[in-house]
């Protein structure tokens, strides 16, 4: 589920580097900051503010596209994809991590589930059409670093 956009951006170094700004719906979005960056094949995603809501954005390397991939603040931009945003608060995300052993930052080898599936079984939420939006980040029980939903990490032996 992405929505194509018309996205103006700086280039460095690489074309298309870093976004400043988009068009949705005949609306001219200001990116005030990228506040996080991440790589998947061939593509590249942004997460940025703007206009007081967060967005993410990708941009496909091959094809010099960018879409809006979701966003966090912006749900009534996607009732019409039908997709769902979970608010968590600060208890589940304790709850999410008592249910982590790890993640892929210090256990790549273990880490197999996306941290949103263990939001999902807190949540009782799920399914492709549920973004989460953390008001705190989680932090794996093992190294103590941030662990975002997208990432992956081993999930604690269930007990009986
Ligand atoms: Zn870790």
């Amino acid at each position: 589920m992405s929505i194509p956009i018309h996205v103006d951006a700086y280039s460095g170094y690489r074309l298309n580097e870093r976004p400043q700004g988009f068009e949705l719906d005949d609306v001219y979005y200001r990116i005030y900051a990228v506040e996080d960056q991440w790589y998947s094949p061939g593509a590249q995603f942004f997460k940025v503010r703007a206009d007081g809501k967060r967005f993410i954005l990708r941009y496909d390397q091959e094809h010099h596209e960018w879409t809006l991939q979701s966003a966090y603040d912006g749900a009534e931009l996607f009732a019409r994809c039908d997709v769902q945003v979970i608010t968590v608060d600060p208890a589940v995300v304790r709850t999410a991590e008592k249910l982590i052993e790890s993640c892929e930052q210090c256990h790549p080898e273990d880490a197999e589930w996306p941290f949103a599936w263990v939001l999902d079984q807190v949540t009782g939420h799920g399914g492709d059409r549920t973004d989460y939006l953390m008001t705190e980040p989680a932090r794996c029980p093992n190294c103590r670093r941030e662990v975002t939903e997208h990432m992956l990490v081993e999930r604690r032996p269930q007990e009986e």
